[in-house]
């Protein structure tokens, strides 16, 4: 069963479709998808719940989490052999990455939930104290993507519980085995019927239906900058709080003073990770002129060695793409841009024998391409690092901001005046320095320009996901108070 509604699993009575074992081809299970009726009955679970959990204290809303991360640890296993079955990323990623980096969120915000910042109360008008309550909003409605199901599913959930809100998550229908998994763990751990639902369907049906449900408080989106403007859109209609989490192109600055050979170990890392179906992956490398040819000959070398293969294996560095229509879309990259005089150093091509069957790609390394080509500008979304040279500091910089997308980015240097440079001018909401990738419960993940606003993780979610409350307590007993005269005039 494909639905959590209310504490327990249900089944979808909306279209039934087929999953894919993506490193397979073969069919993995089949599907019942919510419909609009499952949606409403899963709004109406968190509607209730709400009143309950907003009004428990911090504390003990934090144990309940805490008690969750230790749920979640003691399925670790499961959830890491679940999430590489549905993604086809490699088991290494889901048992050193994606499952412990979400346990430890829960730990954070376990802690986090007992911090809410706000003004300290005082007089700030003579005769008025004055108080901040940061309040919880209400029925959340989440929609996450297929690449860090979840990841996503935590980085959605949790800020927003921890604050004392309900939540309804529509995880991708490709991938929604793990966040089932979660509500199920929240379940065991005792957090309330109704404070997590999962529904389970397609964007068009259970998605907008989310969207725009009127009991719906606020949508928290992640994925594409395409479905991320239609979302803005429909929730227009009911004046919903947004928070989009789009897509990116991270780009990769290597100064000429940089360490070549860490940067191209951190260039082969940060373009390949998760088949490069990572919004914050590397995908476009400048590189200042005198190390060009050193770095990209590097990145070719180790791109080479990457071991592409069976995803359940502890020796495969890269797993399977999502699906097979993905790895068609990002090997039409590859040749649109080899038919456009590009030359490929490493990968460009789907690995041949026995992988030929799964939806797998090797990782690939292109140069030659224009900075205003479809390969530098769009993303593709699969393991796929572009390279170019520049000259001076201002062209790197420039390059790198010159994109619709800014969410994150890194660059390569060891002087100091130009690595603070390009962490102010860089317009991405993370700025690596001399890395690209980790990210960190305590600090905050989202983007600027076309990769939306608002954050995820850190202290800073829990802004997203609660109102500021101004209260104003007069101490003036008078019945006319002195402001009031500029109004009107008592006369007697
Ligand atoms: P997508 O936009 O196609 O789908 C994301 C989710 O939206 C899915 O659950 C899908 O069912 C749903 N959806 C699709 N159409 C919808 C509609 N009309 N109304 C409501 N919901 C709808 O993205 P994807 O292909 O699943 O994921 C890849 C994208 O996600 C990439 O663009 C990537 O950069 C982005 N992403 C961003 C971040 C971030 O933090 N900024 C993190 C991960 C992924």
């Amino acid at each position: 069963m494909h639905q959590f509604i209310d504490g327990q699993y249900r089944e979808g009575r909306g279209e039934e479709a087929k999953r894919v074992n993506p490193a397979t081809g073969e069919v993995a299970e089949t599907l019942r998808y919510a419909n609009t009726d499952d949606v409403d009955m899963a709004v109406a679970a968190a509607k209730r719940a709400f009143t309950p959990w907003s009004r428990m204290t911090p504390g003990e809303r934090s144990d309940a989490l805490l008690k969750l991360a230790a749920e979640l640890d003691r399925r670790a296993a499961d959830l890491a052999a679940v999430e590489t079955a549905q993604t086809g990323k490699s088991i290494r990623m889901s048992t050193e990455f994606d499952i412990p980096g979400t346990i430890d969120n829960t730990s954070f915000f376990a802690g986090a939930a007992r911090q809410l910042q706000g003004l300290a109360a005082g007089e700030y008008l003579a005769g008025q104290t004055s108080m901040i309550r940061r309040e919880p909003i209400g029925v959340i409605g989440s929609i996450s993507p297929w690449n860090y199901p979840f990841q996503m599913a935590g980085w959605k959930i949790l800020p927003a519980i921890a604050a004392g809100n309900t939540i309804v998550l529509k995880p991708s229908e490709l991938t929604p085995g793990t966040s089932l998994m979660f509500a199920e763990a929240a379940a065991a751990a005792g957090i309330p019927d109704g404070v997590i639902n999962i529904v389970t369907g397609t964007g068009r049906a259970a998605g907008e239906h989310l969207v725009r449900h009127p009991d719906v408080v606020m949508t928290s989106f992640t994925g594409s900058t395409a479905v991320g403007r239609r979302i803005m859109e429909m929730a227009s209609a009911t004046a919903k709080r947004v928070h989009l989490e789009l897509g990116g192109k991270a780009p990769f600055v290597v100064f000429d003073d940089a360490d070549v050979e860490a940067a191209a170990h951190g260039a082969v890392a940060g373009s390949i990770i998760n088949g490069g179906q990572d919004c914050t992956a590397a995908t476009r490398a400048y590189v200042q002129r005198p190390l060009f040819e050193a770095f990209t000959q590097r990145v070719a070398e180790l791109m080479a060695g990457v071991t592409v293969g069976d995803p359940a294996l502890d020796s495969t560095d890269l797993g399977s793409l999502i699906s097979h229509q993905h790895r068609d879309k990002v090997a039409g990259f590859v040749e649109r841009a080899r038919a456009s005089g590009a030359r490929i150093l490493a990968g460009g091509k789907a690995p041949s024998g026995e992988l030929a069957a799964g939806a797998f790609y090797e990782p690939t390394l292109v140069v030659d391409v224009a900075q205003d080509s479809e390969i530098v500008q769009e993303e593709v979304f699969g393991p796929v690092l572009t390279a170019l040279p520049f000259d001076s500091d201002d062209d790197g910089l420039r390059l790198a901001n010159d994109t619709q997308y800014g969410l994150a980015a890194s660059a390569w240097t060891n002087d100091l005046a130009k690595s603070l440079r390009a962490s102010e001018e860089i317009q991405a909401g993370c700025v690596w320095i001399n890395d690209h990738i980790p990210v960190v419960s305590e600090m905050p993940h989202g983007g600027y320009k076309a990769s939306g606003f608002g954050k995820d993780m850190s202290a800073y979610s829990l802004e997203e996901y609660t109102n500021v409350k101004h209260v104003m307590m007069s101490r003036d007993k008078t019945a006319h108070k002195e402001w009031q005269d500029t109004v009107f005039r008592a006369k007697s």
